[in-house]
């Protein structure tokens, strides 16, 4: 199982250990449980479909962006991951990683395979989902923009562990975003047609870019 999931050669260090370690002095903004993630600390969970997903080369990804589920859970998560949005090749929307709120991890999309998490930059990245509330369940409500529910550490230290464990699988990988910075598409507003509102918000301003960035060592891409 573990080659279809991490289809691409290996670097020789991981090959051996399997394991993802921060190069060079360790960061000192970075607790020291952040920076180690093994692929068997992945939970293995495809989604029913990721085997019709189109199929991609590891050379093409270089990018990972960084999304929050917009929902409460999980398993909310999981139903809207699964729902068929896409009859032609019945296939729907989801990240490939999933971070829940203690740090698990699970894929639902292994890395070969091109999900849609992202309009225009799907073919060229990674999406990680961090579940977090978000505006769930108003999302387009003008009133309820404010997104309040903070990343928890354990959550921040999977993903940094994850994103430098996609680093050495990739080579590629050079550049981190946001979907809020490759999204800026506005709809109307639910409680007031006439007003308009982002359709994408996330990570959002509670997520800590200026601390993620040095630790993760990826460039930020803001078209
Ligand atoms: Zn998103």
């Amino acid at each position: 199982m573990a080659s279809e999931r991490w289809p691409f050669p290996m670097p020789t260090a991981l090959s051996t250990s399997n394991t993802a370690t921060h190069q060079g002095p360790a960061p000192r903004t970075a607790p020291e449980t952040a920076i180690v993630v093994n692929v068997s600390d992945i939970t293995d969970n495809p989604l029913p479909y990721a085997e019709r997903l189109e199929h991609r080369d590891g050379d093409s990804i270089d990018l990972v962006v960084i999304h929050c589920t917009e929902l409460p859970d999980l398993e909310t998560a999981r139903e809207y991951g699964e729902r068929i949005m896409y009859p032609e090749s019945a296939t729907g929307n989801s990240g490939h990683f999933y971070i829940g709120r203690s740090g698990r991890i699970e894929q639902w999309v292994p890395l070969n395979r091109v999900a849609h998490h992202v309009r225009g930059y799907n073919e060229r990245s990674v999406g990680i989902e961090l579940v977090n509330r978000g505006r769930h369940p108003e999302w387009f409500d003008s009133r309820c923009q404010v997104m309040t529910e903070p990343y928890p550490l354990a959550q921040l230290n999977s993903l940094i562990g994850l994103v430098l464990l996609l680093k050495h699988e990739l080579p590629g990988l050079t550049r981190i975003s946001g979907h809020e910075n490759l999204d800026r598409s506005l709809v109307a507003a639910t409680d007031k047609p006439e007003l308009l509102v982002y359709r994408k918000k996330d990570p959002g301003p509670l997520f800590p870019w200026k601390e993620l960035l040095p630790v993760v060592g990826l460039e930020m891409l803001t078209p």
